[in-house]
């Protein structure tokens, strides 16, 4: 069952999740800020990735570089000449798509025979030797590709766009140097791989994680924040031993941990979940292998996670670019080598956005009066649900029960996110706790005066249970 992605916006914005940036002004294309609930269910992501892939293993560290990086990096790194996507417009409407997007939604759409791929070489538009923007027009022209938003087949040649977002560095006016926004939060990894190794005990087989924002120039930034201009990203560099064999079976290996940390840790359903290799003709050069985590996202299948095996390359440009040395001395064997590397890179802003869609629904159920009625729950994982527990004195002047209360929302606040509501009926409060999807309500009555039980409501099942305050815990 999927919700469109405009419900989800609206649920977004109506509960604090997620509101259009600078909304004042009348916005700015494409970027979001995060509310009390949304900046909650992040927090809860990164923890969760945070405890899982480097708190609980003895072979990981975590750092957090800049992002603003000596420029001389992206051109190690192939950014400065290479990070670019084909743009297209329609010479109808003027819209604005990307040549190698509209072909990849066409190969999905389409059923294209095997004679046409054998007679045509660009009906297979991603292989490398397809790339080149004239393959990209052939295609586009002999299928009749129609642009999106007017159906007519009527467009420009695709020309080269950077990503990357440039800024100064200076105190005067056009006089600075000229820097980027970081595209993706890798670089600061490798650029650190030898001070790690310097002054840690890391060896290896071992691995550096972080968490921080990108910036990308999208030429079709969308879908709510799936695709948006400032975002973040979870990174994992991998070092290896620099030995195919070993590099290509850590890579299957992470099929296992990849699909059990988001449906486990994270609570997404496992059959809105899919890993995609990706063939021989979509890698690049220096990759020996990518795999993607994709989500069923209500306008089709989009890419959560990337993995791929890079190789040396990363660490081997930026010992040409800085003519530094940064192989590694294996103590054992006395092996002297450039190590290998497989990168996890989970997107959190897409981690965000499936999070919420994942967990939105809108139940029928019968209230106690027989009467049927619509909630709005958001089914989130326990791990990640922004707000753990309501607290909720059923009658606001009883003086006990607000004593009660109180004390409680001291307590368990200091353990988990807590929320306390005193005020409107009390199935008012349950079905607003269902909305930020608060996986228990605790209410305090009169009851809990004279006993010190309390009562229970389970989100999902609506059931309520009584227990001894004492006997709390998530
Ligand atoms: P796509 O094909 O969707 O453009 P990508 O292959 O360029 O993604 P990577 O460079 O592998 O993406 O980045 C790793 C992760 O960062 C992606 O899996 C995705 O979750 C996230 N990501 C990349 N670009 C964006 C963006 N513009 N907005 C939000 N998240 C993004």
């Amino acid at each position: 069952m999927w919700y469109s992605l405009e419900t989800i916006v609206a649920w977004a914005k109506r509960r604090a999740f997620a509101y259009p940036g600078s909304e004042i002004y009348g916005g700015l294309a494409n970027a979001r800020d995060l509310g009390p609930y949304g900046v909650e269910l992040k927090r809860n992501i990164v923890d969760a990735r945070w405890k899982h892939f480097v708190q609980e293993r003895n072979d990981m560290v975590g750092m957090d570089a800049a992002i603003l990086m000596n420029p001389k990096v992206w051109e190690a790194s192939g950014h400065v000449s290479g990070f670019s996507d084909p743009l297209v417009d329609c010479k109808k409407c003027k819209n604005r798509e990307r040549a190698d997007k509209l072909i990849e939604e066409y190969i999905a759409k389409h059923t294209i025979t095997i004679e046409q791929v054998q007679e045509k070489i660009w009906v297979n538009a991603l292989a490398p030797e397809a790339r080149t923007f004239e393959k990209q027009t052939a295609f586009l022209n002999e299928f009749k590709v129609k642009c999106p938003k007017c159906g007519a087949c009527d467009r420009t040649e695709p020309k080269k766009f950077n990503l990357m977002f440039k800024t100064q560095q200076g105190v005067i006016d056009g006089e600075g140097k000229d820097i980027y926004l970081r595209p993706e939060t890798a670089q600061g990894i490798f650029v650190n791989f030898k001070n790690i190794l310097d002054t840690t005990r890391m060896r290896i087989p071992f691995g550096i994680a972080q968490i921080g924002k990108s910036f990308r120039n999208e030429i079709t930034p969308g879908n709510f924040m799936f695709r948006v201009r400032e975002f973040e990203q979870m990174e994992i560099e991998f070092f290896l031993e620099n030995d195919e064999e070993k590099g290509l079976k850590w890579l299957q290996d992470r099929k296992e941990t990849s699909e059990n940390w988001w449906i486990e840790k994270i609570g997404i359903k496992k059959d809105k979940l899919r890993f995609r290799e990706h063939g021989a003709d979509e890698l690049s050069f220096y990759s020996k292998g990518t795999r993607d985590v994709e989500y069923d996202f209500p306008r089709g299948w989009g890419e959560l996670q990337g993995i791929a095996y890079r190789t040396d390359y990363d660490l081997q440009q930026h010992m040409k670019f800085s003519g530094k040395d940064l192989q590694y001395n294996d103590p054992i064997t006395g092996k002297r080598y450039v190590p290998h590397c497989v990168e996890p890179s989970r997107g959190l802003t897409r981690a965000i956005l499936t999070a919420m869609i994942d967990a939105y629904d809108e139940e029928e159920y019968t209230n106690q009066k027989g009467e049927k009625e619509t909630r709005t729950v958001a089914r989130f994982h326990k791990n990640i649900a922004p707000v753990k527990f309501a607290i909720l004195p059923l009658i606001k002047k009883d003086e006990k029960q607000v004593e009660i209360a109180e004390d409680l929302f001291k307590k368990l606040s200091k353990l988990y996110k807590c929320e306390y509501d005193d005020s409107g009926a009390i199935g008012k409060r349950y079905r607003r706790q269902d909305e930020i999807g608060t996986p228990y309500c605790i209410t305090i009555d009169q009851q809990s005066c004279e006993d010190g039980t309390v009562t229970i409501r389970d989100r999902d099942t609506m059931q309520q249970t009584r227990v001894k305050i004492e006997e709390i815990s998530l």
